[in-house]
């Protein structure tokens, strides 16, 4: 059976999954490593210990599962880590999957990435049919570039977006705002990013995995950050929703759309249609949630027949529940999502 023929197959035969409350899911963000070449300090532990390589899918087992999740009504996929592009064999995946692209079975392949190696790979992926990725950065300041993410190189990061730029992808900057780090310069990096046509969104912390710092030290409520941007720029709120937290505005002096990510402080659960699938196969239903799906055994017992795979997928969706819990915010009550960004996918 051709991979083409399986897809339109599962896509006629299985209904789309649609949880309890009604919410069509059509969203997967696939995490395709837990490793990375940096060590951002809200995200992982400077000596992060990571999964010994046979808990994490290989490379066929990432496909088989994308497809089943696209055989599903499973429309847009993001790619995510830990830093996919560190992932051996990670272009291979994304030629696997332009086939849905081809095909139309799957409408958008997008990554999220640091940027460190995009220089070697942006070419290749706008020639595989990605349009856009997101480029994580939270400083335009090379020294507190080095200290955020433990010794990155920000040059690196600019011949990525250098290179994503020249290959016609679209490119959205995800800058997570902290306190002490880059709350100064929050403003310059929204007119930076829409001078060179490029959509910033900014993220507030979230209380996921263990790390060192402590995390009511690092958190910035954007509400603050958006009043003084209201006070610099006019700021038109926009509809563009995608299911997921981000809100939009349009600055008016720059033309540039600006995205806030606040999910500590306000819900935005009612139209989330997206799941996230960790490297190691793991299935959750929600970023705030600990209830998971383990499909790794599900493919790995069954390597010639997806049924059981899809089964658990569908089964899963069933009790997706209706929004997220976290529990940690300004006040800090001590209770936490333990599981890190790097592993579930941002
Ligand atoms: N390595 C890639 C990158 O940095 O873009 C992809 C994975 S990273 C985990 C995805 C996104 O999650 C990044 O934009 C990162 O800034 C964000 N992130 C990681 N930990 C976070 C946290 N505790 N709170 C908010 N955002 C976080
Ligand atoms: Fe790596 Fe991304 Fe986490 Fe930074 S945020 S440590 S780049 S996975």
């Amino acid at each position: 059976m051709t991979t083409l023929f399986r897809a339109e197959h599962l896509r006629t035969a299985t209904p789309a999954l649609v949880d309890p409350f009604g919410r069509r899911i059509d969203y997967l963000r696939l995490s395709v490593t837990d490793r990375c070449d940096l060590r951002c300090v809200y995200c992982m532990a400077e000596r992060q210990t990571f999964l010994p390589k046979s808990e994490v899918l290989s490379i066929e087992e990432l496909a088989r599962l994308s497809r089943a999740f696209i055989g599903l009504g499973t429309r847009r996929l993001r790619l995510t880590g830990g830093e996919p592009l560190v992932r051996k064999g990670f272009m291979d995946l994304v030629c696997e999957l332009s086939r849905h692209l081809a095909d139309g079975s799957l409408q958008d392949l997008t990554l999220t990435t640091n940027g460190t190696q995009l220089a070697a790979h942006a070419e290749a992926l706008a020639w595989l049919g990605v349009r856009r990725v997101n480029v994580s950065l939270d400083t335009l300041d090379p020294d507190a570039y080095r200290r955020i993410t433990r010794g990155g190189d920000l040059a690196r990061v600019f011949d990525g977006l250098a290179a994503a730029r020249a290959a016609g992808l679209a490119v959205k900057i995800n800058t997570v705002a902290l306190k002490s780090d880059n709350a100064h310069e929050l403003q310059d990096m929204v007119a930076w990013a829409h001078g060179l046509g490029m959509e910033i969104t900014l993220i507030e912390t979230m209380p996921l995995g263990e790390i060192e710092a402590d995390r009511t030290d690092q958190f910035l409520s954007l509400e603050q950050v958006r009043e003084a941007m209201g006070r610099r720029w006019i700021l038109k709120p926009l509809m563009k929703r995608t299911g997921g937290p981000a809100r939009y505005v349009r600055v008016e002096e720059t033309g540039g759309t600006l995205g806030f990510i606040t999910p500590l402080s306000h819900g935005f659960c009612e139209a989330c249609n997206r799941v996230r699938v960790t490297c190691k196969g793991e299935l959750f239903l929600c970023l705030g949630q600990e209830d998971r799906a383990d499909l790794r055994p599900l493919l790995r017992d069954h390597p010639h027949d997806d049924a059981p795979l899809i089964d658990g997928i569908r089964e899963a969706i069933g009790r997706k529940p209706k929004g997220h819990d976290f529990r940690v915010a300004r006040n800090g009550d001590g209770s936490t999502v333990m599981r890190p960004m790097s592993m579930t996918g941002g």
